[in-house]
């Protein structure tokens, strides 16, 4: 079997790597890939939006399987364009990627089908209206842009002040681009997150092991939000209880109805959850996979990814075929100074190999570029040191033990990953 890759983070370093311990692939490509997956694929240069571009390189490659990391091309209609060719891919069609591409119709979708989320207050075109609707809104409120915005189009706020000022900023600044045309504006709900993600063909599904991860930059969840600094998974983190819950209440009306509406979802579907003192509710969906959670879920895959994933290509996925390694991992992201703020790049990575030396480890490089015999940072989130163990405790020692032996200029991490997760095991949870 020869696999297309598209994407260049960690997530999709993550995806590589299991690929390739699968039985049946004799070839990879990445498109566009980094400095840590060309060495274990082809990588190919690719534009993540243009649909155009991966069709004709699709056309050039002829892989048996492709799969999609971020959401901008399935958003884009990338899924569609293969489907139209009847090209094996595993992904969402631009209709489907909606779950991800407005928060508005994700919201009209989970009203209309009983789903437990938060209530909204309203969706508005115009920044005037919006500043209206603040009058009528328990404090604090959610506002969030509609569209895609890397991340940055959901603000908590406060007080009306904080308010008004995201509304200018999104509305009228349009500082969020083409994503922030529209807003709505939801009530807080507070508990725990976790991510509950589901691999499906359009009929069946599997859950993966579920994560949590850590989204602000500094410990103690202090500082700005980021993309991911690090994740982890643990049996310790879905008790059967909870896992039922969140099937019957979330997962099994999800999938009803998305049929109900005709809508044929085949690939990854995110659930982001709030776990509330009133049970599950859904936060957002996303119509990939989550980065950096892929990889500490990729770390405990004792399953064949390859075969697996060309069976949610045909439309025939067996969910008894996910097997998980019994325990735990985690993955803790290291950045370059100043992200997610202004930062800099070229800064050459050292302590790689003797990183990778650490048993159960696995060095996922994100933004990361090769030069020569060096490997040079390239981003923001440079590397996702994950890593398995029989308790989380075990995986996050491992972890922060490659930490300590990398370094390059200005690199910054959470010293707190997985905390949360180790006083649930010491409470004996
Ligand atoms: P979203 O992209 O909708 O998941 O929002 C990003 C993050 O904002 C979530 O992971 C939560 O931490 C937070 N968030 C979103 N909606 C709410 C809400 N209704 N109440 C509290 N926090 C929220």
């Amino acid at each position: 079997m020869k696999v297309l890759v598209i994407g260049g983070g960690g997530r999709e370093h993550a995806l590589v790597w299991k690929l390739k311990e699968s039985k049946g692939v004799e070839k990879i490509w990445c498109a566009p890939g980094n400095g840590g997956i060309a060495a274990e694929a082809e990588c190919v240069a690719a534009d993540s939006g243009d649909v155009a571009g991966f069709v004709a390189l699709a056309e050039k490659l002829r892989p048996d399987l492709t799969v999609v990391g971020p959401e901008l091309p399935l958003v884009n209609g990338l899924v569609d364009a293969f489907a139209e060719r009847q090209w094996p891919i595993v992904g969402p069609t631009k209709l489907a990627a909606q779950l991800e591409g407005s928060k508005v119709f994700t919201k009209e979708f989970l009203e209309r089908h009983n789903i437990p989320t938060a209530a909204m207050y309203g969706a508005y075109d115009s920044a005037g209206v919006a500043y209206g609707a603040l009058c009528a809104v328990d404090w604090p409120v959610v506002i969030k842009a509609d569209g895609l915005c890397a991340g940055k189009g959901v603000f908590v706020a406060t007080n009306p002040d904080a308010a008004t000022d995201f509304i200018e900023r999104v509305m009228e600044r349009n500082e969020l681009g083409d994503g922030g045309k529209r807003v709505m504006m939801e009530e807080v709900l507070e508990g725990e997150e976790l991510s509950f993600i589901l691999l499906t063909d359009g009929e069946r599904y599997a859950p993966l092991v579920v994560t949590r991860d850590h989204k602000r930059v500094f410990d103690n969840n202090e500082g700005p939000n980021t993309g991911g600094m690090g994740a982890y998974s643990s049996d310790e983190l879905l008790p059967e209880a909870l896992r039922r819950d969140i099937i019957s209440t979330v997962v099994e009306p999800t999938m009803k109805g998305l049929a109900a509406d005709g809508i044929r979802y085949q690939g990854f579907l995110y659930v982001g959850l709030m776990l509330t003192e009133d049970g599950p509710k859904v936060l957002e969906f996303n119509c990939r996979l989550g980065d950096p959670e892929t990889q500490a879920i990729a770390a405990r895959i004792e399953f064949d990814l390859a075969e697996v994933l060309g069976d949610v290509a045909a439309g025939k996925l067996q969910p008894e075929k996910l097997k998980w390694k019994a325990g735990a991992s985690a993955c803790v992201v290291l950045t370059s100074g100043g992200y997610p703020g202004k930062f800099r790049t070229g800064k050459e990575i050292h302590g790689l190999e003797e990183a990778a030396k650490i048993p159960d480890l696995k060095v996922l490089h994100a933004g990361t570029k090769r030069e020569g015999q060096k490997i040079l940072t390239s981003g923001g989130r440079v590397l996702g040191l994950t890593a398995t163990g029989a308790t989380l405790d075990v995986a996050l020692e491992k972890a922060y033990q490659a930490a300590g032996r990398i370094r390059f200029d200005g690199m910054q991490y959470r010293k707190d990953i997985g905390r949360h997760g180790r006083q649930i095991s010491a409470a004996g949870d």
